[in-house]
C-alpha cells in the first residue's frame, strides 16, 4: 500500500494530513534547534514554548480564561477514572455518575474503590442506545461532583445538551468528542480526554480543570496523582510525553486554522449526515444502534441484516481502502469513527460504498 487509506478506527485514529506533514518536516531539526522534539530536554526553552503554546491554543479554542488550566498528564483517560475520586471524593461524600456506556461504567466502578457513588441515571436498558433526558437524572442530595461521558465511543451516542447543576462540579470524560463542537466549557469543573481520538497520538491525556477545584484536591495521595502537582509545575513535574504534547499543539492549531470549533462542528455535522442519511434511506437494510436524537457525530454505529453480511461488508470495505469499520463486540455490526480529522471525502467514500454494497447484496 503506497497511498494513505481512510482509517475509521476508534483510536488511535486518523490525524490531519497537513499536521503529519508538518511534524515530518520538523522531525529532524525542530525550528533550527538542530534536534528533534523527541530528543529535546523537556527543560529546554523550545519545549517550554511547545508546552505553553499547546495549553494556550486549547484554552483559546474553548474560550477559557485565567481561572482554568490545561494539564498534560499520562495514564490515559482510564487513570482519570481513579484520579478524579482520589482527589475530589472526600470522606462521607457521594459522587454521582450518569451511565451512558461502558466507559462511564468503568469510571463509576473505579470510583467505588475510593468512596461512595450514586447512579443518577442509566440507559443500560436498551444497550445504551440513548442519552437520558435531563429530567430522568436524579442526583443524590449533595454530590461531591457529577460525572458524565459526553460521547460514548462504543455505542455511538452523544450528549446534545449538557446538564447544569450550578455549584456542583460537573466533570466530563470527553475522550471521543473533545474540540469537535462549540460548547460552554466554563460550565465544567473538569474535562478530560485521552488524546488519541480527536487531539493527537496516544500517550498524553488532556485535563482541563478549574483552578479553584485544583486547590480542593486531596493532599494525602501520591504526588503524581495530584492535580496540583501538575498545575504548579506547568505539566513539567516529571518527564512529560513530549512528542505527544507537541502533536496535540499542532492539531489544536490546525483546528484554529479550520475556523475554530464552530467551523469544525459544521464540517462534522455534514460528514455524519452523509452516513446517517445513507442508513435512513436504505429501507431498513442498515439500522443505526443509537436513537436518532442521541446520535453521535463522532462514532456512527450501524448493523446490517445479518452477521455474514457484516463480515462481508467489513472485508470488502477494507479491500476498498476503508479500514477500521468493525464495531465493538458489545454492539456488533459496524462503527465508523469520523473524528475531526476524517476528511469529508472519507465519509463520502463510505456512504458510496454502503449504497453499492446494498445494491449488490440487498
Ligand atoms: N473514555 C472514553 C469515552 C473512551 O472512548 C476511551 C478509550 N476508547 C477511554 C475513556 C479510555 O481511554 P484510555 O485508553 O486513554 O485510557
Amino acid at each position: 500500500m503506497t497511498e494513505r487509506i481512510f482509517n475509521f478506527s476508534a483510536g488511535p485514529a486518523t490525524l490531519p494530513l497537513s499536521v503529519l506533514e508538518e511534524a515530518q518536516q520538523e522531525f529532524l531539526n525542530y525550528k533550527g534547534s538542530g534536534m528533534s522534539v523527541i530528543e529535546m530536554s523537556h527543560r529546554s526553552k523550545e519545549y517550554e514554548a511547545i508546552n505553553a503554546g499547546a495549553e494556550a491554543v486549547i484554552k483559546e479554542l474553548l474560550g477559557l480564561g485565567d481561572d482554568y488550566r490545561v494539564l498534560f498528564v499520562q495514564g490515559g483517560a482510564s487513570s482519570q477514572f481513579a484520579m478524579i475520586p482520589m482527589n475530589f471524593l472526600g470522606e462521607g461524600q457521594i459522587a454521582d455518575y450518569i451511565l451512558t456506556g461502558a466507559w462511564a461504567e468503568k469510571a463509576q466502578k473505579e470510583a467505588t474503590k475510593f468512596g461512595q457513588t450514586h447512579i443518577a441515571a442509566t440507559t443500560k436498558e436498551g444497550n445504551y442506545a440513548r442519552i437520558p433526558q435531563l429530567d430522568e437524572i436524579k442526583l443524590s442530595e449533595k454530590p461531591a461532583y457529577v460525572h458524565i461521558t459526553s460521547n460514548n465511543t462504543i455505542f455511538g451516542t452523544q450528549w446534545k445538551q449538557f446538564p447544569d447543576y450550578g455549584d456542583i462540579p460537573l466533570i466530563a470524560d470527553m475522550s471521543s468528542d473533545i474540540l469537535s463542537k462549540p460548547f460552554d466549557a466554563s460550565k465544567f469543573a473538569l474535562i478530560y480526554a485521552g488524546a488519541q481520538k480527536n487531539l493527537g497520538p496516544s500517550g498524553v491525556t488532556v485535563v482541563i480543570i478549574r483552578k479553584d477545584l485544583i486547590e480542593q484536591g486531596n493532599k494525602n495521595i501520591p504526588t503524581m496523582l495530584r492535580y496540583d502537582t501538575h498545575s504548579k509545575n506547568d505539566s513539567l513535574y516529571n518527564t512529560p510525553p513530549s512528542f505527544s504534547v507537541y502533536m496535540v499543539g499542532l492539531v489544536a492549531q490546525w483546528i484554529k486554522k479550520q475556523g475554530g470549533l464552530t467551523a469544525i462542528a459544521k464540517h462534522n455535522e455534514e460528514k455524519a449526515a452523509l452516513i446517517y442519511d445513507t442508513i435512513d434511506n436504505s429501507g431498513g437494510y442498515y439500522t443505526g444502534h443509537a436513537e436518532k436524537d442521541s446520535r453521535s457525530l463522532m462514532n456512527l454505529t450501524f448493523r446490517l441484516p445479518n452477521e455474514d453480511l457484516e463480515k462481508a461488508f467489513n472485508s470488502e470495505a477494507t479491500k476498498a481502502g476503508l479500514s477500521g469499520l468493525k464495531g465493538h463486540r458489545s454492539v456488533g455490526g459496524m462503527r465508523a469513527s469520523i473524528y475531526n480529522a476524517m476528511p469529508r471525502e472519507g465519509c463520502q467514500a463510505l456512504a458510496d460504498f454502503m449504497k453499492e454494497f446494498q445494491k449488490k447484496n440487498g
